[in-house]
Parts: structure tokens; sequence; C-alpha cells
């Protein structure tokens, strides 16, 4: 951990919230739900607002995946600016758990008195690819070469500035490669722009990364920072696949890990952050970094620090956001987390009696009811000696979920 500078943030409460204050989350995915474990493992109570409206005439929708573990959820949308006030209204501290919760919730805060942790600005900075670039590039942290592209007249100049192939992404409601077209040759920009809604966007040179990382840092009320370490991330079709931790690309004695986290703190510190920020890096094959994007929220690569660390992202959230002190976040076991998505109840219920009989491996489903494709549906996380070994037995584990045992698997389930 660092040592603390205070942020210079407003409406502070004196002292800690104590347990039993409640957490008003804005979003109900499963990055809410585990939010809200760990808060009620502190003593927390926990309010949910979906962001959806129940539609008149219509049954309410089922329990989301967090409002299934919260004490209060109310359906509502985030552009409603009075329902929004109600809820704050109800809760002691206000926090989010996905960046494209508009900023305006951070309104709603300040009218019902109660704090937004992070910072309404944090999200005004991160929902916005332009802006979350230009905020980068001010404070002196490396991104990618990039043009901006309000509309096709500005595509044939910014393709000049970054070259050929190159990476278009919408401004806004990007994420998991959604929004992205990939420009191979210059003539095939315009369709390219025109398939991501023809901006505004960004144009971004292909980075010749030799592996994807993050570093999740969380920063309390009174400045103090501690992060996770590096955690290296492997992508299928664009979403999170596998992380791993501590990151097994990261060469012993070099300072990737040292240089990544610095970075992060720094990000944090000049976001005023007071909660998690996940940030993500094309690591270079030189151990130079080039940070891609932020999540002023927990992160999905972060989820193994419920088995690796003493105090994972969520109680590190839970902490920050109600003015306790951060807990110790540094990865005490290796391990690795791979994703479930919904291809994996393609032949039927997985087969979770095999998987959780691999040992060293956690489950964590997240209570939705419809597995469609791409759609997060869960992930296992294994711990193990080394970091290898933990994705060796996490994709072994994943692999026994569809009833095909990799053939590197002994049958008692150690590896061969
Ligand atoms: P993003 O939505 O920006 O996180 O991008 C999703 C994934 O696309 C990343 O995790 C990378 O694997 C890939 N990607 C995004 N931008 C670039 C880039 N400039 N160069 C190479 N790969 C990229």
């Amino acid at each position: 951990m660092t040592a603390p500078t205070p942020p210079p943030s407003a409406a502070q409460p004196a002292g800690p919230l104590a347990p039993g204050s409640t957490l008003g989350i804005f979003g109900a995915g499963q990055l809410g739900r585990m939010l809200a474990i760990e808060a009620h493992r502190l003593g927390y109570r926990c309010a949910i607002y979906t962001g959806e409206a129940v539609i008149p005439g219509e049954d309410p929708p089922a329990p989301s995946p967090a409002g299934q573990v919260a004490e209060v959820e109310v359906h509502g949308r985030f552009d409603d600016a009075e329902a929004v006030l109600a809820f704050c209204q109800q809760v002691d501290v206000v926090t989010f758990e996905f960046e494209n919760v508009p900023a305006s919730v951070g309104d709603g805060a300040a009218r019902a008195g109660v704090v937004c942790r992070p910072p309404a600005s944090a999200l005004e900075t991160a929902q916005h690819r332009g802006r979350e670039r230009r905020f980068l590039v001010s404070h002196d942290i490396p991104v990618a070469p990039h043009a901006f592209v309000d509309d096709s007249t500005e595509l044939n100049a910014a393709l000049e500035v970054v070259g050929v192939p190159a990476i278009l992404k919408t401004a806004s409601f990007g994420y998991d490669g959604k929004g992205q077209a990939r420009v191979e040759r210059a003539e095939d920009a315009a369709a390219a722009l025109a398939s991501i809604g023809g901006g505004p966007a960004i144009a971004e040179a292909v980075v010749d990364f030799a592996y994807e990382a993050s570093v999740i840092v969380a920063r309390g009320a009174d400045g103090t920072t501690a992060t996770h370490g590096l955690i290296e991330n492997r992508h299928h079709n664009h979403i999170l696949d596998v992380s791993i931790a501590p990151a097994p690309s990261a060469a012993s004695g070099t300072s990737v890990e040292a240089d990544a986290s610095a970075l992060a703190v720094k990000i944090a510190e000049a976001m005023e952050l007071v909660g998690v920020l996940g940030v993500e890096f094309f690591v270079m094959a030189d151990g130079a970094l080039v940070v891609n994007e932020l999540a002023p929220r927990v992160h999905n690569s972060g989820h193994l620090s419920i088995e690796a660390c003493v105090s994972n992202q969520f109680e590190q959230q839970v902490r920050a956001v109600v003015g306790l002190p951060l807990g110790d976040g540094r990865v005490v076991r290796a391990a690795a987390m791979a994703n479930l998505l919904g291809e994996v109840w393609e032949a039927g219920e997985p087969a979770w009696e095999r998987a959780l009989a691999v040992p060293g491996v956690a489950l964590h489903l997240y209570g939705k009811a419809e597995p469609r494709p791409g759609r997060k549906m869960g992930h296992l996380t294994a711990v193990a000696e080394t970091p290898a070994l933990a994705v060796d037995i996490v994709e072994r584990a994943r692999a026994e979920l569809l009833g095909t045992p990799r053939s590197d698997s002994s049958p008692d389930g150690t590896p061969a």
C-alpha cells in the first residue's frame, strides 16, 4: 500500500459508515451481485437500482443477479431524475457497478445529500473513449496512436495519423469488442465506420502487443491505494476468457508489474477516485505499457482476487465506499479464472459435479436464467502452486463442464 495523500473531493462523511448502513448500487449485474455479497460479509445492507423501469401492464422483471442477493431492488431508468433521487434518499452512500451509468446519477446523490464514490466525473471520463483518451494523454499516460473521428469526413485524415491496419471504436457504449471494426485497407474504412454507427469514434493503430494485462487499483477515502498486482488476460472473440495472477508472462526481474501498478495508481489519483478502478494494458515485448481502457469499477479480470487475495476487489470497493481503510490486496496464492459464457449451456445443463470434483476449483454463478451466447453466466477460479498450474486446472475444470475432459488429464483429475 502507498502512503496516503488525501483526495480533495467535496461532501465527505465525517467518518466511516457503520455496519448496518446501506450501499446504493447503480447497476444490477454480476459485479453488483459480488459487491453486495462482500458488503453483507462486512455487515452492510445493499439497495440495487436496475436501470430498467417496469413496463406498465407487464409483470415486473425477474430479480436481477444483484437484486437476488440485496435487501432492496428498485426498478427505474437511469435517466429518470426523480426515481434516481428517491433511490438516493433511501441509502447512505452511492456507488455503481458499470461505467455506462449516466454521470447524472451523481446529481441525484448530491440532491439527496449522499456521497457518490467513485465520483460521477470518473464515469464521465470512462464512458466516452474520446474523453478517456484526452484525459490519459493530459496526464502523460501512454496510449496507442489514435485520432478522433467525429464523422466520415474526418476518416481519411485520421487514417493518415494511425495508418492501416487500424481499429475503429465507437466513442460511447463499447465493451468486449462491441462497437469495434478493424480496417485492413483504407478503401474499406467508410464501410467499417458505418458498421459501428458512423461516429463519433476513434481510430486507433493496431498494437502489436506481447500480451494483455490489467491492474485493479483501489483508492480509499484517505487517499491510500492498493492493487492486486499484474493480472494477465487472455481473450477469445474479444471477450475475456482467462485471467491469471500473478501474470505468468511478466518475466521475473523486470519492472512490468511495478510500472503498470504505478500507472494505475497515477490514474486513480488523477481521477480523484474513491473506489476501485480497472486499468487494461497492452504489454509490449520489451515490457513497455500501453493503456487500452479504464473502468472505474470492479473488473472481470479481478474476480480471481476472491480466492487469490486476503481482501478481494469487491471488499476493497466496499471498504473505500464506506470510508474504511483498504485491506491487503496482494495475491497470496496463484490463481486463474475462466469465464463461463452462455455457450457452456449449449448441450444442456453443464456437468457441475465433474468440474467441482477437480481439486482447487471454486464456482461462481450469477443467477441468470437465460444462457445466451456470449453472455457472462458465471466463472470458475482455480488456485494452485503456480500460475501455469492454475490455468491448467481451471481450463480442465471448464472442459469437464462440457463432459469433454482435456486429453492431457489423467482420470483422477491431476495434470498428466
Ligand atoms: P476494447 O473493447 O477496447 O477493450 O477491445 C477489446 C479487445 O480488442 C482488446 O482486449 C484487444 O484484444 C483488442 N484490441 C483493442 N484495441 C486494440 C488495438 N489498438 N490493437 C490491437 N488489439 C486491440
